[in-house]
């Protein structure tokens, strides 16, 4: 991913619009992007403040940054999670497939005996 397709990610992210594949992309650059993870962070901070603003919060919290990495921690155990369980739907899929697939041979032997 490049800077200009991770800027334009910015706000999708912030409104959590990004697809787990967007999502895992844009987190992967924004590590190893300084410039792009400070874009990110100022839009964070100004969304937050807003936030903020519109629920007239009796404690604010002032500490941006660790909003901004609480942030990035959840997006990425949401990824992990979205990940786990597709990983279990493959299997339960490819187990059903497997079962199906017995039975059906199951079947044939019975209606092989029957003739
Ligand atoms: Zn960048």
């Amino acid at each position: 991913m490049d800077c200009r397709t991770a800027e334009g990610m910015v706000n999708k992210y912030i409104g959590h619009a990004l697809s787990v594949n967007e999502l895992e992309e844009f987190l992967e650059h924004i590590e190893n992007c300084s410039s792009c993870y400070d874009e990110l962070a100022t839009y964070f901070i100004v969304h937050k403040a807003m936030e903020q603003l519109d629920e007239k919060q009796e404690e604010s919290v002032l500490d941006f940054k660790g909003l901004l990495e609480e942030d990035i921690r959840k997006s990425r155990r949401y990824i992990r999670r979205k990940k786990f369980h597709r990983a279990v739907a493959a299997v339960a899929v490819c187990a059903l497939i497997a079962a199906l697939a017995v039975f059906l041979i199951f079947v044939i032997l019975e209606l092989k005996e029957g003739i």
